[in-house]
């Protein structure tokens, strides 16, 4: 249930209207957009229909949200979600962002090399996993937190904001220290527990579609972050299982102006686990940024031939600065900048 208040709404009776909410056992989550406050309503809807908020000075109405997914939702609130990610990085407005970098952090010159080229590119955000989901237990599993460490000092070189995946609930103190985005991957997308404890954190989350999930779900994933109170969630298209295994995954380009009408998040893409080659990421990410999205994750190693994971749809420098290049026009087609 949302209530929408009034544009003349005052301090005072916004705080009356949350103490009644509360008083009822619910949980009241306010948004403050740049014309109006809404306060939405989480908990047994029952209890408030027996109550006439509607009466109650400053609001203008009370409207149930059908969707399950309510905080996410665009009848939740209607501008888009823009947040900010440090170092006067926005995501959600007109720029795109670019973030870019190898799969998984290797070593210190690696590492710094990779973000040294997609700086000059024009890449505002690192990536690089420390943690590693990897489908064998015998692969390379990522360096931890050391891994972090070697982010950090990256990000102190080059200035760039760090993006890294967590895996586990325990590992929140570390990713509260180290990264200024915390990603949840695809296959964590409905490890519901972390969820709800990036959910507590203070940092903005990256959350990617699990790979067989509909975008309902992923939807609803999204929606555990921000009961707990992180509205700075963005979302990840990053490719989803078909029929076809030509590529790894099938990039489901509708899935970006489908989540852009029903929710007020921003929304990424990951052309390169989409689809597994790096011959195809450059068409790939035209598509997703002529389709509406919000920035792009690259993976980009100086070496894919030694890469210790996914070296077969890493982009070698010069062509992810080339394919900066060709993004420019294609954004500014659809009236957007990188
Ligand atoms: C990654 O970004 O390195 C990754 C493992 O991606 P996904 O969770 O989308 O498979
Ligand atoms: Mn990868």
């Amino acid at each position: 249930m949302i209530i929408v208040l009034r544009p003349d709404a005052t301090q005072e009776q916004i705080k009356h209207i949350v103490e009644k909410v509360k008083k009822l056992g619910l949980k009241p989550m306010i948004s403050r957009g740049t014309e109006r406050t809404i306060i939405g309503v989480i908990g047994e809807e029952d209890i408030i229909r027996v109550q006439p908020l509607e009466v109650f000075p400053g609001v203008e109405k009370v409207m149930p949200i059908l969707k399950p997914f309510k905080l996410v939702s665009r009848d939740f609130k209607k501008e888009d979600t823009v947040i900010d990610l440090g170092n006067n990085v926005k995501i959600g407005g007109k720029r795109l962002i670019m973030m870019a970098g190898p799969c998984s952090v290797e070593n210190r010159k690696v590492l710094l090399k990779t973000a040294k080229a997609v700086k000059k590119a024009g890449a505002t955000v690192l990536r690089g996993g420390a943690y590693k989901p990897r489908t064998s237990p015998y692969s390379f599993q990522g360096l931890g937190e050391k891994g972090l460490k070697m982010l950090a000092e990256a990000r102190k070189e080059t200035g760039l904001l760090i993006v890294t995946e967590i895996m586990d609930t325990k590992d929140v103190a570390l990713f509260e220290k180290y990264a200024d985005i915390v990603q949840v991957g695809a296959r964590n997308m409905q490890n519901f527990n972390l969820l709800k404890e990036v959910g507590k954190m203070s940092r903005p989350v990256l959350l990617k579609r699990g790979m067989s999930s509909t975008i309902k779900e992923f939807l609803m994933s999204a929606e555990y972050i921000l009961s707990e109170g992180n509205f700075n969630v963005i979302l990840c298209e990053r490719g989803i299982r078909t029929f076809e295994d030509y590529t790894r995954f099938t990039l489901d380009v509708n899935a970006i102006p489908a989540i852009k009408s029903l929710s007020h998040l921003p929304i990424i893409v990951d052309p390169s686990h989409a689809t597994g080659k790096w011959g195809l990421v450059p068409a790939a990410s035209r598509a997703a940024v002529a389709a509406g999205c919000d920035g792009l994750i690259v993976e980009v190693h100086p070496n894919p031939e030694e890469a210790l994971s996914d070296g077969t749809q890493s982009l070698l420098p010069e062509k992810f600065e080339a394919l900066m290049q060709e993004l420019r026009k294609v954004a500014e087609a659809v009236g957007r900048e990188i």
